[in-house]
């Protein structure tokens, strides 16, 4: 009689056939996002071999397992599936990965090829479930085990043929995967030494420049880093201008480690020229104040949104060169931007500025898509009360003419903060005539006149006998 198998052999014995036929391909892949999320816990092993455990869903589900006789695992659920949903898939799945890593852990193999069968098994995975055999491999283990890793990297990387076939460096993230692991080996072998000099050779092969600035920012070689920062960028801006975006960063990051607030500043100017936002103003606000010079810049910066020319060649420009090269501005802007000056003058509280630009706003038959007018007339309803006002109704309007009850509820929302102001300044006869024209043009829209009547319900003016 054959050995009984035990449950941990059933389950390592489970394959990806197995769970499909058992689940169907979406609860299989749904299943697996969720064990991969890390939902699954306190999971457990009952006395009669059933596996047991919490999944967070929408809410939290209690879900057991058991292996049935033809090999398949069956579960019941406390979710409305009831019977073999994705939870439990996410159980079976969190419990094989476990079992495995024990079994690896416990087996009769040598620590040489334990390592090698985890590192096969994040290499090749194809599921991203591996997490488990990550973390198998960032535990402990011997220095000589990681050093013979280490050099079968070495090994098979010298032989990576990459899948794309062209002259040019392309970003190759199955080669850079390997190389992690090639770096995280010799780390752990404890071959440090080794490390920047293969990152180096790994860059120009794959453009992966910023994992080698990094680690010589790390260990303070500055030149070193700056060196290929500058070969980074020219090597990548044309067609991975994703990877320049990072080494400028990591220039700013050493500026900013040196406390060299003017060239960080001059740093920030070149991204705000690159691609103008509030946000990109504040960062400009925060190192040319450490600078010293934020009122000339602010002008400077203010000037380019208005008339294109960028600010270090305008007159009087304070901070030095950023020490990359200058941007180009992109030849779509329409100066003035518009919609920059707004926000800017939102953030710098300044009503009046709000307004002249928003007068300037582009025409355009189809509306006016650039900014956020609700914010507009929030930032200008003290200052010039009967502008918010106007803008908000125009807003209500707009919406009350797509007909739809949804955007009845979103007119009203407006028509709320309209009224508010109106009360505020004691406009309220002037809210009602218009309350009362809305009535009479809209008589025939019903679900617009009970929202109307639900506004008055909440009495705005609160009305004496
Ligand atoms: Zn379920």
């Amino acid at each position: 009689m054959p050995k009984k198998k035990t449950l941990l052999d059933r389950f390592s014995d489970l394959t990806w056939n197995d769970f499909e036929k058992w689940a169907g391909g979406k609860i299989l892949s749904r299943g697996k996002n969720y064990q991969r999320q890390g939902r699954v816990s306190d999971l457990a092993v009952t006395e009669d071999g059933r596996l047991i455990a919490w999944v967070a869903g929408s809410k939290r589900y209690a879900t057991r397992v058991v292996m049935d006789d033809d090999g398949l695992p069956d579960s019941i659920c406390s979710c409305p599936y009831t019977f073999d949903c994705k939870h439990g898939v996410a159980v079976v799945i969190a419990d094989s990965m476990s079992v495995i890593v024990k079994a690896l852990d416990r087996s009769s193999l040598d620590a040489d090829d334990k390592l090698a069968w985890a590192l096969d098994a994040v290499l090749e995975d194809q599921y991203g479930i591996c997490e488990t055999f990550a973390e198998y491999l960032h535990r402990r283990h011997p220095k000589s085990a990681w050093s013979v890793q280490a050099n079968l990297l070495l090994g098979r990387l010298k032989k990576f043929k990459s899948g794309k076939n062209t002259d040019d460096f392309i970003r190759d993230y199955d080669r850079d995967r390997l190389s992690d692991w090639t770096i995280h080996a010799l780390e752990r072998a404890g071959r440090k030494n080794e490390v920047i000099r293969f990152c180096e050779t790994e860059a120009r092969k794959t453009g992966s420049y910023d994992r080698l600035v990094k680690r010589l920012i790390a260990v303070q070689r500055y030149k070193e880093a700056e060196q290929w920062i500058q070969e980074g960028i020219r090597a990548t801006k044309e067609k991975l201008p994703g990877i320049a975006v990072g080494l400028r960063n990591r220039l700013l990051e050493i500026r900013t480690a040196e406390k060299n607030w003017p060239v960080v500043a001059a740093i920030q100017v070149d991204e705000f020229v690159r691609r103008p936002s509030v946000q990109a103003f504040k960062e400009c606000r925060k190192s040319s104040g450490r600078a010293k010079a934020w009122q000339k810049v602010r002008e400077h910066l203010l000037h380019f949104l208005k008339k294109g020319e960028p600010p270090w060649k305008q007159k009087g420009w304070p901070l030095p060169e950023s020490g990359l090269d200058r941007p180009v501005v992109d030849r779509h802007n329409r100066f003035p931007l518009v919609k920059d000056l707004i926000d800017i003058a939102i953030l710098e509280k300044n009503p009046n500025q709000v307004l002249r630009w928003y007068d300037q706003r582009p025409e355009s038959r189809f509306g006016w898509h650039g900014v956020n007018e609700d914010a507009i007339a929030t930032a200008v309803q003290a200052h010039a009360p009967d502008r918010a006002v106007a803008i908000w109704k125009n807003k209500a309007e707009q919406l009350i003419a797509q007909v739809k009850p949804s955007a009845y509820q979103d007119a009203a929302k407006y028509l709320r903060k309209a009224a508010e102001v109106m009360q505020r300044g004691k406009m309220g006869q002037a809210w009602e005539d218009y309350v009362k024209t809305l009535r009479t043009q809209h008589r025939r829209k019903r679900r617009l006149i009970e929202i109307l009547d639900g506004m008055e319900g909440k009495p705005i003016v609160k009305k004496r006998s």
